[in-house]
């Protein structure tokens, strides 16, 4: 089995809308490494349709009732009119559009992130959808590790400030003993 397939990157565009901040620059910059194309302008009324859909993506992440997930998935699915389309553009490799390169970025953006999630919902559940497990951090991600056994968005910062802090407590553990 192959993890690294698209339609991880695309469940990954959604964690990556989940976690990213109302703020312009890091938007662009999440939709840039996602292989967004024709972002464009970032108006006030496209960040505030991209705030909007923040939390019903977060909300298929969080969800522990497949069936919930579903309903969410599947109402985005809907609204944007999801077509898949195989495409070639511009001498990439063969993948798939969901909604029309002209259809508004939100739109284009909600499509493929749900489509994304569909994809890895049907392979595993909702099993590697996942919250971080670090105490100061509540971003999303998506558990690409073949056991299934990530639990922090970040093992570098996240994974080693929890390590750290256990580490603490055990040592201050030992020395009340
Ligand atoms: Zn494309
Ligand atoms: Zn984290």
């Amino acid at each position: 089995m192959k993890f690294d397939h698209y339609s991880d990157r695309e469940a990954a565009l959604a964690a990556g809308l989940v976690n990213s901040a109302d703020d312009r620059d890091e938007l662009r910059d999440v939709l840039t490494r996602n292989n967004i194309s024709a972002i464009g302008d970032l108006s006030a009324e496209v960040m505030d349709q991209i705030q909007a859909l923040r939390p019903r993506l977060g909300k298929i992440f969080r969800s522990e009732d497949p069936a919930e997930a579903a309903t969410e998935i599947n109402a985005l699915l809907r609204e944007t009119g999801a077509l898949p389309q195989i495409t070639d553009h511009d001498d990439e490799e063969w993948h798939l559009h969901y909604t029309p390169v002209e259809a508004p970025l939100v739109v284009r953006l909600a499509a493929e992130a749900a489509m994304g999630l569909a994809i890895v919902m049907r392979d595993d559940g909702l099993e590697r959808l996942k919250t971080c497990a670090s105490e100061t951090c509540d971003d999303v991600f998506v558990d690409t590790s073949r056991n299934r056994s990530r639990r922090f968005c970040d093992p570098a910062t996240c994974g080693n400030r929890a390590n750290v802090a256990a580490f603490r407590a055990r040592r201050r553990g030992a020395k009340s003993s």
